[in-house]
């Protein structure tokens, strides 16, 4: 209980939101949450609008709970978001929620007011359910500003369910706490299940929790400010490789690059084969876009140090121009 006041807490100084502790739930890291909402909103033939670039667990949890993941490609040219009208297209009458994961995993990119708004719309009018993974709130660099659907309207709120946690805001990933936010029903549904399931997420990281959102948060500010320069350096060094092209991420801690023109010139056939090699041979993992519905692209994520990012980076350029 007092982890959900502190998280209430939260929502009203961080996003002017009001919730009870009732519509708050407290679940064994995000990702739980995440998988729970969608066993106890989805049934079988239902199905989820997912736009890719996509985090990859969000296409299998759909299915884990029987339903049907609608896959929706956001363009790179619309800075990998959809459109209300690609959102309009794929509705159905079986369609029962749309995911938006803003700032996002893979691409970093951030939705402003006026698309939530309008998607948020189209939501309203289909009665479709909106998860909203905030995860990365805390991590912006541009001067994009965070904003949920919840945020927009009280009909919207009563239609969104946000999910949260403190693995990327506070470092915490590990400790395995996250949570959701929206209408009491659900949030008592979900209970219901988690109850089942694994009674409760450990009390001890539950109070680490608690500790993260009551004390200063000036080390959320300054890792954001680390994570900021190290998206500097490593989005410089990466436009300087021939064949890579990017656009320049407003949040999260990934790169999400295009590098078709790269696969081409070093005579591979798609950029899995491509990451694959740079991995055997110059020792740098990337993950292949094709994990997040995204096969032109690959991710790098910069949480490692400035130094490993520019060693990366040289590594990533002399496989390029190697293999030219
Ligand atoms: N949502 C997104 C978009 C993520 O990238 C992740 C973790 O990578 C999660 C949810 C899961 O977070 P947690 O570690 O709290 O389960």
């Amino acid at each position: 209980m007092e982890l959900k006041s502190a998280i209430a807490n939260k929502f009203k100084t961080d996003n002017d939101l009001s919730y009870t502790t009732d519509e708050i739930i407290v679940t064994t890291g995000a990702k739980h949450a995440l998988y729970t909402v969608f066993q106890v909103l989805l049934n079988e033939g239902d199905e989820v609008i997912i736009p890719a670039p996509y985090w990859v667990s969000y296409p299998e949890q759909v299915k884990l709970a029987g339903a049907k993941p609608v896959i929706v490609n956001a363009h790179e040219q619309n800075n990998f978001k959809i459109t209300p009208e690609q959102l309009k297209q794929a509705v159905t009458k079986r369609t029962k929620a749309v995911i938006i994961n803003s700032p996002n995993n893979p691409t970093g990119m951030i939705y402003d007011k006026r698309e939530l708004e309008q998607i948020g719309d189209v939501c309203l009018k289909h009665d479709i359910m909106i998860i909203s993974d905030e995860i990365y709130e805390k991590l912006i660099y541009s001067r994009d500003t965070h904003l949920s659907t919840a945020q927009i309207s009280d009909e919207l709120k009563q239609q969104t369910v946000i999910i949260n946690g403190v693995s990327k805001s506070h470092a915490m990933t590990g400790w395995r706490i996250g949570y959701a936010a929206g209408n009491e029903k659900i949030i008592k549904a979900m209970g219901n299940l988690i109850s089942h399931a694994t009674s409760n997420p450990t009390s001890i990281a539950q109070y680490a929790a608690l500790s993260a959102y009551e004390s200063d948060q000036d080390p959320v500010i300054n890792m954001r400010q680390v994570f900021s320069e190290r998206l500097e350096t490593l989005y410089k060094r990466l436009a300087d490789i021939p064949g890579i092209s990017c656009i320049k991420p407003k949040g999260a801690f990934y790169l999400f690059p295009n590098v078709r023109e790269a696969v081409r010139m070093n005579g591979f056939q798609h950029a899995d084969e491509w990451a694959g090699t740079l991995l055997e041979e110059e020792k740098v993992a990337l993950v292949p876009g094709s994990a997040f519905g995204s096969p032109e692209n690959v991710r790098l994520s910069y949480t490692v140090s400035a130094e490993a990012l520019e060693e990366a980076a040289k590594r990533i350029k002399r496989f390029v121009i190697n293999h030219q």
